[in-house]
């Protein structure tokens, strides 16, 4: 009965600084996601740094953790059955020049670095990170 998944979502501080968070959290809404939980932050570069540490050998590493701690950002919770995949879908390719049309990145990303949204990449990943923002 209860298959529903949740993952973890994050509108970048691109999207914020554009006030682009309401018309993205509207696009998951409308695409039968629950906002389960929700909040606005700014993290320091050492939090970008755990966060993205799968990242830690990539050449992108660095400029990734400054850019994610540059300005707020909003972390959700979001819950539907299929959510992992479903939300990686809705999110479009990583460059938002390679995205599919009407996906958020497509719509909002501005660069393969600010491509305005995050989402876990597997149920276990969504999992560690859920706890990252919202253990307490
Ligand atoms: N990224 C980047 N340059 C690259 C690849 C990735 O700046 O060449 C950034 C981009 O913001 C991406 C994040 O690093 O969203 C994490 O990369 P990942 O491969 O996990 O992509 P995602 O899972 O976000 O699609
Ligand atoms: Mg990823």
């Amino acid at each position: 009965m209860n298959e529903s998944e949740q993952t973890l979502s994050i509108i970048k501080p691109d999207a914020v600084e554009r006030n682009l968070q309401d018309e993205i959290k509207n696009e998951f809404n409308k695409n039968g996601f629950v906002i389960s939980k929700e909040k606005k932050i700014h993290i320091s570069k050492q939090e970008a740094e755990q966060f993205y540490k799968v990242h830690e050998t990539k050449p992108f590493y660095n400029d990734l953790c400054e850019y994610l701690s540059s300005g707020p950002i909003i972390v959700m919770s979001l819950q539907k059955k299929n959510a992992v995949l479903d939300n990686r879908k809705l999110m479009g390719a990583t460059n938002p020049k390679e995205a599919e049309k009407g996906t958020l990145r497509e719509k909002y990303g501005i660069s393969i670095d600010k491509n305005s949204v995050h989402g876990s990449d597997s149920i276990e990943n969504a999992k560690i990170e859920i706890d990252f923002f919202f253990k307490d």
